[in-house]
């Protein structure tokens, strides 16, 4: 009953984990991105630069600051 009811909670509020690696000094998974219906919340932040992902960054433009990165 618990578990249904928490699940039902994961769904709404859609809220995941990306890390990132940093288009600007390459760092692997260094920038963790808090996203939220399919946008960045918050500016997030390389650990190794301080390079800065905006926030309301959405997916499509992460896959692109990924592929920058590699
Ligand atoms: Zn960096």
């Amino acid at each position: 009953m618990s578990e249904y009811s928490s699940a039902c909670e994961q769904a709404r509020t859609m809220k995941s984990f990306e890390d990132i690696d940093c288009p600007k000094c390459h760092a692997h998974e260094a920038i963790e991105a808090v996203i939220m219906d399919g946008l960045t919340v918050g500016d997030s932040i390389c650990d190794e630069c301080g390079y800065v992902i905006p926030e309301g960054t959405n997916h499509k433009e992460l896959a692109i600051i990924e592929m920058m990165a590699s």
